[in-house]
């Protein structure tokens, strides 16, 4: 249920975020549809009052020649009013295309313009001095004999890669960590399916039949493979009413990711920082609307312990307005330092999306009343959640993390301590 009659009525404010956040969306011919399918809508009830009238009519006593002419009304109605209602349908597909464009309002402290206004939040440590040369994550996977992205290429296409070795372990040390340090703040695990239906993704908020989607579509069927587990976890209590008591539901998710990376190019795509597939640990929480934003700082919260954990040096960023993706009102992103690249990187990002999700999604939850006012509780209006979603551990990024900044002067690399219990024992990394 998008909220047509709050973009109609906040029209200016809608047009200036649609600005801001540098979106596509068409809002004219938003308004443009949504008028027509009002006036469509009034016809189509017009019509069906007066199919039911000719009906009630037909129930009396009547003439033969008024009967006969009541019957040609009513099959004249019927067929008028299958044309309108077909129009109908195709009308609303149209507008929920043309509407699923607008983005998400945008929180008032979020800074308007490009990337380069993004607000540094936080900064924790600092870039470590290493006294040689270091190596980036592909000499250093080349000499440790971690990856191969010749066969992957083969096999798969460019972007791909095969882990191997210790890398196959630090993948799975990387996941059950970060599950046990997330379950640990009271969220549940999960595992989601990966293939998801197409309407669910656009519900979601993403949109797998745009030109350059970064959704890959299955073809032949109405079914996408997930970028992300924020869909399925989105997904999970589709259309249906929630009790407050039950609130927050906090989610952690591990999952593969698949993204076609339509557009991507250039330096950020070398080796691990940018491919189709990859691992990653998300969080996602469904809340009241009034705890959402403390909510976005609980995240963050918790990924800026996981990073600090693992030993890295990062900043966190309050996102811009042009680069929040439409279904966002604010998001946080953390860039941590790539010795080997000799840059920052985007390793994970947190943000709250309010009710956009969830008005497409249909999740909605009854405030509860107090005892005194308990017999009127079946009339209390349902609200929809406010849902947010944050990534714990996207693994290729935090591999290049680990092996750029543990790499040693003899060409190996430590593994972290919080890591080592999960890596049967290997506490470096060394030549074969
Ligand atoms: P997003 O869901 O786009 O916010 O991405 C979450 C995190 O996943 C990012 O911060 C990256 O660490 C990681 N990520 C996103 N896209 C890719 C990709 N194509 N390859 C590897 N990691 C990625």
């Amino acid at each position: 249920a998008i909220d047509f009659k709050f973009i109609r009525d906040n029209k200016d404010a809608v047009a200036a975020n649609i600005k801001n956040r540098n979106s596509t969306a068409n809002l004219e011919l938003v308004l443009e549809l949504y008028e027509k399918m009002l006036s469509l809508q009034k016809e189509v009830e017009q019509l069906r009052g007066e199919r039911n009238a000719v009906a009630n009519k037909m129930k009396g006593k009547l003439e033969p020649s008024e009967r006969q002419k009541l019957i040609e009304e009513g099959k004249n109605l019927k067929e008028k009013l299958a044309t309108l209602e077909e129009d109908l349908l195709r009308l609303t597909d149209e507008l929920q295309q043309e509407a699923q464009c607008i983005p998400n309002m945008t929180h008032p402290d979020v800074p308007i313009g490009d990337e380069d206004c993004s607000i540094l939040r936080k900064m924790v440590g600092r870039p470590h001095g290493f006294g040689y040369t270091v190596k980036d994550h592909l000499e250093l996977g080349k000499e440790l004999d971690l990856f191969d992205f010749d066969a992957a290429a083969e096999v798969s296409g460019s972007k791909f890669y095969y882990l191997k070795n210790e890398a196959v372990m630090l993948e799975m040390a990387l996941v059950n960590w970060t599950l046990s340090e997330v379950m640990k703040r009271g969220f549940t695990p999960l595992t989601t399916p990966e293939i998801v239906r197409a309407s669910v993704v656009e519900k979601c908020g993403f949109q797998p039949r745009a030109e350059n989607t970064q959704v890959y579509n299955i073809a032949g069927s109405d079914q996408c493979l997930i970028g992300t587990a924020e869909i399925p976890l989105g997904a999970l209590h589709m259309d249906s009413i929630l009790s407050e008591s039950s609130l927050p539901l906090k989610y952690v998710a591990y999952s593969h990711c698949f993204r076609t990376e339509a557009g991507a190019a250039g330096a950020a795509t070398r080796g691990l920082y940018r491919v189709h597939q990859f691992s990653k640990v998300e969080m996602f929480v469904l809340c009241k609307p009034e705890d959402s934003d403390s909510y976005l700082e609980e995240l963050i919260g918790i990924e800026e312990d996981l990073f600090t954990a693992l030993g890295f040096h990062f900043k966190t960023l309050d996102m811009s307005s042009a680069d929040l993706g439409a279904p966002a009102f604010r998001k946080y992103d953390v860039e941590a330092w790539m010795p080997g690249l000799g840059r920052y990187g985007e390793i994970s990002s947190a943000s709250n999306c309010t009710d956009y999700q969830s008005r497409r999604l249909g999740i909605r939850y009854r405030p509860e009343l107090s005892p005194m006012n308990q017999k009127k509780a079946k009339n209390t209006p349902t609200q929809f959640v406010h849902t947010l979603n944050a990534t714990a551990c996207a693994v290729p990024r935090m591999i290049i993390c680990l092996l750029e900044n543990y790499q040693q002067e003899d060409g190996s690399v430590i593994i972290p301590e919080p890591l080592r219990p999960f890596m049967g024992g290997i506490e470096s990394i060394t030549y074969k």
